[in-house]
This record gives structure tokens, sequence and C-alpha cells, in this order.
């Protein structure tokens, strides 16, 4: 029998359907893979009473025949989600010791359908980063290393932790939160598959808050019928969060084999950005060929307003980082430092349990909105986020079914190496991906192929608003045609 974690997602579930293995086995299997990757630091709190709890359940129902769409499939939880009874601290000493009371409703939605949680995963502090070295629990260590060199590097980040997780075969399916690439970066970076469903499609309620208007919850998975699978538990309407939309859920996976048979591609030219690299170039080609060949029509759009977007994302993002972040005053959740009086506590409690990045955001944010300057930036900023959301507009309007770009302007660098000097270099990462979050769009991230020193490079592909099926579709031609990614060698193992 092949190893039961190297398994998909959809394998997986029809290997407890043909009772091939319980999900007892299953989630054993992932725990023990969990105790061997100590190294790569992605779990950061594991729940091994839970898991099993709930691997039981799953057997029983499997041998009643009540599956659910997700049953028995163990999976691991971003620290940005809150679940109820298990710590939960968005990755940063503020939080730490905060037990929620609540799930939410995105987690819910995955353990009504069945899933079994393995524990938390490590991520970048409130989620802010790209590389998962802002975590107040240390770097995510890549499962992955360039050929010949054991040099450590990133998984990428904010959801670091997750596809590290996945692609090490820690779990089988990961949830990730995107505010400006978040999920789609990190899945590029390790040779997984991340979608960033539209804003609206999954709930935010229960999800530490970054930049309410951007953020969006989805998974990270090993490929892409995996991840339309999870989204379709993940996604749904629900009361708690007002911005959630009440629309129904497509079947997601029935989408999958669709194929991309007169669809059109547009291609933005601005995306070919200055000093671009040759093989991001040549992958960005493949893809395009691919697309053709599978009998897609590709064309050429412009998107005007892009070089605008990662100045606008870095004022839109901290300001409203600035405000979220300000109920984190020693009083009500986590960590507090005592002082002389209350405002004393306030500023020690700030002082002590934020990191680096996540001040720099909110000085950042409390300055483009303070009086005086809001109109010289956080205004304009806004009035670029709606030329940009035009702009696409424009390209769909002139039937245009989605775009594709590469996901990232490289292959993962390593640990320390970008953005200890200058910020601005680490807030490059971004450049293709904060875009969709500013026009609220749905983005895949999809294996694409490899650098010369064997690293994963991954293609990205936005839909129209709530269109994630054709997402899914074009994916799963890019998938076939790029060949699915084989786990990178086991070098971590305790
Ligand atoms: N890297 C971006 C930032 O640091 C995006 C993070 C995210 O999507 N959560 O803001």
């Amino acid at each position: 029998m092949t190893n039961l974690t190297d398994l998909t997602l959809a394998e997986a579930r029809d290997g407890l359907a043909s009772k091939s293995f319980s999900a007892v086995e299953l989630t054993q299997a992932h725990q023990g893979a969990i105790a061997q990757a100590k190294g790569l630091n992605a779990f950061i709190r594991e729940t091994p009473d839970q898991a099993l709890a709930m691997a039981v359940a799953a057997d029983e129902r499997i041998a009643r025949g009540e599956a659910r769409p997700l049953e028995g499939l163990p999976v691991g939880v971003k620290d940005l989600f809150c679940t109820e009874g298990v710590e939960s601290t968005a990755c940063s000493t503020i939080l730490k010791g905060f037990t929620p009371r609540y799930e939410s409703t995105v987690t819910g939605n995955l353990w009504n359908a069945g899933a079994v949680m393995l524990g938390k995963i490590n991520c970048d502090e409130f989620a802010m980063g790209s590389s998962n070295e802002t975590s107040a629990f240390g770097p995510v260590v890549s499962p992955w290393r360039r050929a010949g060199d054991d040099t450590k590097l990133v998984p990428g980040g904010s959801s670091g932790g997750s596809a590290a997780a996945v692609s090490a075969r820690l779990c089988l399916a990961a949830t990730a939160t995107d505010t400006g690439g978040s999920i789609r970066q990190p899945a590029a970076f390790t040779g997984t598959v991340g979608i960033k469903p539209t804003y609206g499609r999954c709930s935010r309620w229960g999800i530490v808050a970054f930049a309410s208007s951007l953020d969006q919850a989805g998974p990270i998975t090993k490929t892409v019928r995996d991840a339309a699978m999870m989204l379709r538990a993940m996604s749904g309407h629900d009361p708690k969060d007002s911005t959630c939309a009440d629309m129904p859920v497509p079947d997601f996976e029935a989408a999958v084999g669709r194929g991309v048979k007169g669809l059109r591609i547009g291609i933005p030219k601005e995306y070919r950005v200055e000093g671009m690299s040759p093989e991001i170039e040549r992958l960005w080609e493949a893809g395009q060929a691919w697309l053709r060949e599978a009998g897609a029509e590709i064309v050429e759009v412009s998107l005007p307003h892009t070089k605008y977007a990662l100045p606008a994302y870095y004022i839109v993002a901290p300001a409203e980082a600035s405000s979220n972040l300000a109920r984190y005053d020693g009083v009500r959740y986590g960590l507090r430092v005592e002082g002389r009086d209350v405002t004393e506590m306030y500023e020690r409690t700030r002082a002590a349990g934020f990191g680096r990045e996540v001040k720099r955001r909110i000085m950042i944010g409390a300055y483009v909105l303070s009086a005086g300057y809001y109109d010289a930036y956080y205004l304009r900023a806004q009035k670029i986020r709606t030329l940009i959301k035009r702009d696409f507009e424009e390209v769909y309007a002139a039937g245009v079914d989605a775009i594709l770009t590469p996901a990232t302007p490289s292959a993962a660098f390593g640990i320390g190496e970008k953005g200890s000097a200058d910020p601005v270099e680490m807030y490059l990462n971004d450049i293709f991906t904060v875009t969709v979050n500013m026009a609220g769009l749905p983005g895949i991230a999809v294996p694409g192929g490899f650098d010369a020193q064997g690293l994963p490079l991954g293609l990205q592909l936005i839909g129209r608003p709530f269109d994630e099926e054709t997402l899914f579709a074009a994916g799963q031609v890019i998938e076939d045609a790029a060949g699915r990614v084989a786990p990178p060698p086991v070098w971590w193992a305790a």
C-alpha cells in the first residue's frame, strides 16, 4: 500500500470509502509525519486527542454509510483561525494564552463536513509578511532546498506553515488566508495549489482580522481537485459576517475536468515587469501554450493601473490593520504587562506584545489615517483601488474569462536573505497578487514548473467575481500539462 501521507485529499476520500484504511490510520500516519518534522516548525500546536476523537467518530459514520464530503480527512489550521477551546494566537506574543470560546465559521464548516483537525499551523504575525519570518514562534523552514545546497529556504508567507505542511505531507490540506497574496505566494514557493476565493465567498467570522476589506480564507492543497473539495466545504453564507455573500456555493469539483475549450484567457502586458527573470518569463509562456493547446484563445489585455497597486495596498492594508489591532490593549485578550496606570499598561503591553513588522504597519496605518495626511495617502489609495477594480471589469466586459500571470516574481529565497535592510524588498514579493485582493477577485496559484535550482514556480489565474469554477477548470489544465509536483525528498526527519 502506498504511504497514506502521499495520498491526495480526493484519493484519501476514495480510500476511506472503499475501506482500504480507516480514518484513525490516516490520522495517525499524519501525526507520525508531524512528529518527524519538528525541524520545519510548521505545526505550532497539535491537538492529538481531538484529532483521534474526530477520526473515531468519522470511522463510525463511514461504517454507517453516512460519510460527509470530507469525512475522516486530516487537515491543519492556520493559527489565524479561532478554534474553540484551542489556543489561537495569530502567531503573536500579544495573543499568547488566548483560548477562544467559539469556532471560526470556516473551520466550523470543515468540521461539519467531517474533516479531522490535526492542530494549529505557524504563520506570519497577524498574517503580515511574505516569508513566515515575522512569527512569534520563529520561522517555518521550507521542505524544499536548492539543488546541492543546504541553505534553509522560506516557504513564503503569510500562510507559510500551511504551505510547508501540505508540501511536506504533514496534512492532506490546510486552511490559509490571503490579504495580499498569502495563500498564492506560499503555494507557488512550495509546489502546492492555493486559491483565494472572491471576497465574500468565505465568512471572515472568527478569523483574526488584518485588513478586513481584503482578507479572505481559502485552502492550500496538493492538487486543483483537492482545492475544489476544500473550498466548497469552507464557503457559504454566514449572517455573522455582513460582507459574506448570500449566494449558493457551486459544486466546485464538478468544474475541475471541464477544460478551457472556447475560453478567452487574458495576458496583461503590465505584468511583464522590468527585470523579470527569464525563468519566470518562460514559465508564463509555457502556461499560455498549455491553455492554447487545450483550446483556449490567448489575448493580450491591459490593466493600466497595475503599477500603483503595491503602493496603494501598502497604504490600505496598514490603515485597516492599525484600526483592527487597536483592540489588543492588555484588557480583553492574551498578554498584559502591568504599569503604573492604565495608559502605561496599554503601552507596555503593546510594546512587548507586537513584533517589529506589526509595529511598523500600525505606525504607517496611523500616519496615513491622521488628519492632514488622510487625503494625501489614504483617500488617494482608495481611489486607486477603484481604478484597479475598473481595469479588471473592463477586461472581463470585453469577453475575457480569466487572466493568466506568474504568481510570484521569483522562486523561494533563503531565511534572512530579504527585507532586513529594506522592508520594501519583501513587499515586492506581492507585486502579482495584491491587485486581486484590491479588486476582490478570485485567484488561484498552480505549480507550473521549476527554476534552474529545482525550486517550484507557480502560475496565477485570476477570475471574474464568484467564478472560481473557471479557475478550477483552467487550473486543472495547467496541472495536467505541467505534471503533478512530486514531494520534496525528506531530509528533515528527526
Ligand atoms: N505579504 C503581504 C503583507 O505582508 C500579504 C499578506 C497576506 O496576504 N496576509 O501584507
